[in-house]
């Protein structure tokens, strides 16, 4: 942990040193460097852009641009620097009042010298081709996704969150599609044989919020307290639809009513549309009167579990979340992602609660939450909340589970720790303070530090400015904090231990309300206990909050060694999960259930299990009432059957021969089905593969099928040309298709033969930062390692880490991440084959 200190104190002083050079007087770097952001803040204001697209017929032709850019300066001691990643070809011309201006394309910018600039106000108008790079071009329709600094892969700006700017767009599209963007649609007229959509100047807001979308949608509208919405779809199946519509609409008018009384700040942006994309690369994003969702997020099966629409209703309440925290105030440099998201979060949770009164909800946070942040924060390259960023060209590494899971606890700490009306009022104050601009968690903390009496700046310093979750275990019947990463460092929570007598025993329970946050390690004979009597008589077992913490700290206590070992847990969850009613508790068990069997245990240990396991699921899959656990119950034993029966089963059941009562199957189950049928390799793989593609109807899962179905060839020569393909960056365009893909490529029925996939997808990893979204060098690392447990994978990552000294502080992190399952495994794997063959280890 020191290094990792030493590593960020390095950084910062990285920071400082540029910070002190005049940007102007060199050549920009590429990227926005932290100088530059402070330099244009400094010096431009006012920025308005009108932009016009012409977007052609096929997705091969080039998409032509004009924009014409207006700002004000206040000094012309430097050269103007514009943003404009793209190859120089793109740059047609750059003129001034009608006339050609002479500039520069360097690094990715547009540099125009002072003797164009004046005081005041200047306006230049640009030519261009667009760049594709974030257009998410597909045949018949494209979407944008500029966070976090994307935009200028597509036209000229200042692409940087603390210059906001209005946008006056003008889409010219092929007749028959609908376009739509932040600002209100003002005319849609025909031209030269196209549509021509001209939308509305939008209010002030970041670059990377500025979107729109075009092509061929489906449209609804509906107008809810007063306020009409649109929603633009792509799905094709009319029943999914309907069944779906209404909810979706009142979810947002609801989320819209609670927050504009929350924050006391009427809607900020005018018009509310949202766009639902199949294979979007997020839940959703915030993009300011037009929302883009992941379509199947809000179009739910018909037999979706709880926790799915528990995720349809956050997801909603989070997108809407940020119209105010992070559109209406947003952070002045990307290191502060983290407060828009966290209080995305914050707010959705408490907008969503109220709806779902059979849910309970501190059960849901925690294990929403909780094990999700333990994943990262137990690793070696875990980071912390508010992290440093010296060019916006790295701010998608920031992005993470920390941000998303550890945070929010975070941020629940605070509130309880001032209490809520506190909160509420500081939020007011800083929304109203910093309306339509910009600020930092730290203008925020001073806001509340004067307002509550505790200590606020202290507490953030060790919760929000360092990395790491702290130990706890049982001394005598007290709750103390073990060792920590950091020396001296002080974890201020409230901590509660639960104890009960049985017989003579005094057990001792750690968290057993689960709002701590960290490991709790409890001692062997509470947790036997807590295993061979779950769901029993003692009234403890009455509370699920109880069970969940009980069973996040005993998965956690896996994976740190302390028992009990994979073999055991299992068996534990398999004993539990029929004495189990609890939808989520459900979820979790068949989760730590399907990562223990296929990480933790190796193959002769499932093939000891394999029977009884299958026997189980399918019992609990035909006998459960409830439809969201029947569900979990369906793709546990989906994803675990292997044996002939098994098999035969999952077959039966996806050729509709198999009736199993209550379950209704959607075409996205069906597929799912027949992949797992083909990888298991005992029928004709092919043929069910074949079957499928031709039964599908929706366009958009036939195409995402036919990109997935060569990486689950039985063929080895067929899989390794499909990671050949990966190499090429149009082949990993559809980001969704390929993890489902890579997915299935490391399964670990075939981990071994993909072994040799590991080296060259971590040679990649650079690149994949560069020309992928932002979540995804993430989930590219996860969905490569997620299936291989052995130590050959290990090695394979340490030898790469250990080649590249001076590999990217943050990627490096993100593959600390990524392996630490597959390192535990190992170790775990080695500490139990020990204990098992005692006789063979005392030979050597
Ligand atoms: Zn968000």
């Amino acid at each position: 942990m020191t290094l990792l200190r030493s590593l960020l104190f390095f950084v910062s002083l990285a920071m400082v040193a540029i910070a002190c050079t005049n940007p102007q007087s060199t050549t920009p770097e590429k990227g926005v460097s932290f100088a530059l952001n402070e330099y244009r803040r400094q010096h431009i204001d006012s920025i308005r852009y009108a932009i016009e697209l012409d977007i052609p017929e096929s997705k091969a032709e080039k998409i032509i641009g004009k924009e014409s850019v207006s700002f004000y300066l206040n000094a012309v001691d430097s050269a103007l620097v514009l943003d404009f990643n793209v190859d120089k070809s793109h740059l047609l011309e750059v003129r001034a009042g009608g006339k050609k201006v002479d500039h520069q394309f360097v690094n990715e910018h547009i540099v125009i010298e002072p003797k164009h600039l004046v005081k005041g106000k200047n306006e230049f108008e640009i030519d261009f081709v667009a760049g594709d790079l974030s257009l998410n071009r597909s045949v018949d329709y494209l979407y944008t996704l500029f966070v976090p600094d994307r935009a200028s892969t597509c036209f000229p700006l200042f692409d940087q969150p603390n210059l906001k700017a209005s946008y006056q767009l003008t889409l010219k599209t092929p007749q028959g599609w609908e376009a739509v963007s932040n600002g209100k649609l003002n005319a849609k007229t025909v031209a030269a044989g196209k549509s021509v959509y001209q939308f509305g100047e939008t209010k002030p807001v970041s670059s990377y919020l500025f979107a729109f979308a075009a092509g061929k949608f489906f449209r609804a509208a509906k107008v809810l307290d007063g306020r009409e919405m649109t929603m633009y779809y792509r799905e094709t199946d009319t029943a999914k639809v309907n069944r779906n519509r209404d909810e979706v609409f009142e979810l947002h008018a609801k989320s819209l009513a609670w927050l504009e009384n929350y924050t006391d700040i009427d809607y900020p942006f005018g018009k509310f549309d949202f766009v639902l994309l199949p294979s979007f690369q997020y839940g959703g994003m915030e993009h300011p009167g037009s929302i883009f969702y992941n379509e199947p997020a809000l179009f739910l099966d018909e037999n979706a579990s709880v926790n799915r629409k528990m995720a349809r209703a956050s997801v909603i309440a989070h997108e809407s979340a940020h119209m105010w925290f992070g559109d209406l105030v947003t952070m002045n440099w990307f290191n502060d992602v983290w407060l828009k998201e966290v209080f995305a979060n914050f707010m959705a949770a408490k907008i969503v609660h109220p709806g779902f009164p059979e849910i309970n909800h501190d059960l849901r946070f925690l294990l929403a939450h909780y094990p999700n942040a333990y994943d990262v924060d137990r690793t070696a390259g875990t980071n912390p909340i508010l992290q440093q960023l010296t060019n916006l060209k790295n701010a998608g590494t920031l992005y993470g589970t920390i941000i998303y899971m550890k945070a929010p606890i975070v941020m629940r700490q605070l509130e309880r720790k001032i209490g809520e009306k506190t909160m509420q009022e500081s939020l007011q104050e800083y929304l109203k303070t910093y309306s339509f601009g910009n600020a930092r968690w730290d203008d925020l903390i001073g806001i509340i530090d004067r307002r509550a009496p505790e200590d606020i700046t202290a507490w953030s310093n060790v919760w929000v400015k360092t990395p790491g979750m702290p130990e706890y275990g049982v001394e005598g019947n007290k709750l103390v904090q073990l060792k920590d990463s950091v020396s001296g460092r002080i974890w201020e929570q409230p901590l509660v231990l639960k104890a009960i007598r049985e017989g003579d025993k005094s057990l001792l329970f750690p968290n057993n309300d689960g709002t701590g946050y960290g490991y709790f390690k409890m001692d062997t004979v509470a947790k036997a206990w807590f295993f061979e009597n779950y769901g029993g008589a003692n009234a403890i077992f009455a509370d699920p909050v109880f069970r969940g913490a009980m069973l996040v700290n005993s998965w956690e206590g896996l994976l740190r060694g302390d028992g009990p070992g994979p073999e055991k847990l299992v068996n534990h969850i398999l004993n539990a999960l029929p004495k189990e009613q609890n939808p989520l508790l459900v979820d979790y068990l068949l989760g730590n259930l399907q990562s223990a069997w296929w990480i933790f245990l190796n193959a002769s240990q499932r093939a000891a299990y394999q029977t009884q396991l299958e026997n189980l699921l399918w019992q609990l899959l035909n006998t459960t009432k409830d439809k969201g656990i029947q569900t979990s119950y369906f793709r546990a034993f989906k994803a675990l059957a292997l044996t002939d029966d098994g098999w035969q089963k999952t077959h039966g059941i996806w050729t509709g021969k198999l009736e199993v009562k209550g379950l209704i199957l959607s075409e996205e189950d069906k597929i799912s089905l027949a992949y797992e049928l083909a990888l298991k390799g005992k029928g004709d793989g092919k043929a069910i593969l074949t079957e499928q593609l031709n039964a599908t109807k929706n366009p958009d899962r036939k195409a995402r099928m036919q990109f997935v179905i060569p990486a689950l060839s039985a063929d080895v020569v067929e899989r390794d040309a499909f990671f050949e393909s990966l190499k090429k960056e149009e082949n990993r365009e559809k980001e969704a298709w390929v993890l489902d893909a890579l997915a299935y490529l490391h399964h670990p029925l075939r981990a071994k033969a993909a072994l040799k996939y590991l080296r060259p997808s971590l040679d990649l990893l650079q690149e994949i930062q560069l020309t992928g979204d932002i979540f995804f060098p993430t989930r590219w690392l996860h969905n490569t390692f997620a299936g291989h447990a052995s130590a050959e994978a290990a090695a394979i990552a340490q030898t790469f880490l250990t080649e590249h000294p001076d590999y990217p502080y943050f990627l490096k992190n993100k593959i600390l991440q990524a392996t630490d399952p597959l390192d535990r495994s190992v170790k775990l794997s080695r500490k139990y084959a020990q204990n098992e063959h005692p006789a063979k280890l005392s030979q050597k």
